[in-house]
């Protein structure tokens, strides 16, 4: 049976590892917590010490944690994957990391004869488990044809953007543009609060008018009813992704991003204020009433 070594167990990996168990591979997991990875071991699948123990005798390896950081760590760290891999073996970082991060890992993991696939994602953690992901990626066409077996049980809708790094510079414009357009339907709704508008209509005419897209549909319902239940993507990851964009982006563009800037100010102040939890709660902060202002 093909084998499949998935690293990372968070919202998003735990419904991505369950779909290479539902679609026939043998899988072996490996998470920081173990706690994360009880389900799928319950469903057949080997834990596994350390990254480098599921990675040693797979066909593929696929990773889905927070950062570059945690990337490098279970990529390269003592006992990372890339310790363990066989030559010839597939490398798919499904993370959203940081450009640069993107082409230092492949390099690395090239140098060591493993091939690389950069395959950021989009959907939220539902479609991670259905199988209903869109993969963004950036690898040579080969490797590409190699991965699609194991891109499969993932997805449906496979966007190949162009060479390694490529998958990750489209995830990043699309997470700045998100940040951008949450940041700012907070900064509205709270503007509306404050004047004492009919929030039942404002979310009428929002979702009814040509300013929203479906992210700003889904969030300002979300804002308005201070419901954050559930949540599906934080704070401190998109304050991540935000950074990483515009640090791309300082190093493209002549001009300096300042629309993107100021989205990662807000989520700078979002992240300190609830990391963990659901990105909308960022309403919180900017709809106190200005001093005097409150009745
Ligand atoms: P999450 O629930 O916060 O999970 C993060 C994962 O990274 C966990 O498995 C965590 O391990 C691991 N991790 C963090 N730091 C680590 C380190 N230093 N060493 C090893 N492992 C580490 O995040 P998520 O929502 O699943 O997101 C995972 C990735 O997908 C992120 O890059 C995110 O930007 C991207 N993404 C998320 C969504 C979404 O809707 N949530 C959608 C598209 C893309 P522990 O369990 O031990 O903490």
């Amino acid at each position: 049976m093909t084998k499949v070594a998935f690293i990372g167990l968070g919202r998003m990996g735990r419904g991505m590892a369950g779909r290479y168990l539902e679609s026939g591979f043998t899988v072996a997991v490996w998470n920081r917590s173990k706690a994360k990875a009880e389900d799928l071991i319950a469903r057949g699948a080997r834990w596994a010490v350390s990254p480098a123990d599921a990675a040693e005798d797979a066909d593929a390896i696929v990773t889905m944690v927070a950062d570059d950081e945690a990337s490098r760590a279970v990529w390269l760290g003592k006992d990372g994957a890339a310790t363990a891999a066989k030559a010839g073996t597939l490398a798919i970082e499904c993370s959203t990391v940081s450009y640069k991060h993107a082409l230092e890992l492949a390099r690395e993991l090239r140098g060591r004869g493993l091939i690389y696939i950069d395959s950021p994602v989009t959907g939220l953690p539902d479609a991670a488990a259905s199988g209903k992901l869109t993969l963004l990626v950036g690898a040579e066409a080969a490797d590409l044809e190699r991965a699609r077996p194991f891109l499969a049980p993932l997805s449906t809708t496979i966007r190949h953007f162009g060479a390694v790094g490529t998958g990750t510079v489209y995830k990043l414009i699309n997470n700045l543009m998100g940040a951008i357009q949450i940041a700012g339907i907070a900064e509205g709704l709270a503007i509306a609060e404050q004047a004492g508008l009919d929030m039942k209509l404002v979310l009428e005419a929002i979702e009814t008018g040509v300013a929203a897209s479906p992210q700003v549909i889904r969030h300002s319902k979300r804002m308005v009813a201070r419901n954050f239940s559930g949540a599906t993507f934080t704070a401190a990851l998109r304050h991540k992704d935000a950074a990483y964009a515009v640090a791309l982006a300082e190093s493209l563009l002549a001009e300096p991003p300042l629309v993107g800037r100021a989205a990662v100010h807000a989520y700078e102040k979002a992240k300190a204020y609830a990391p963990d939890d659901d990105e909308g709660k960022m309403i919180e902060i900017v709809s106190q009433a200005k001093a005097g202002n409150a009745e």
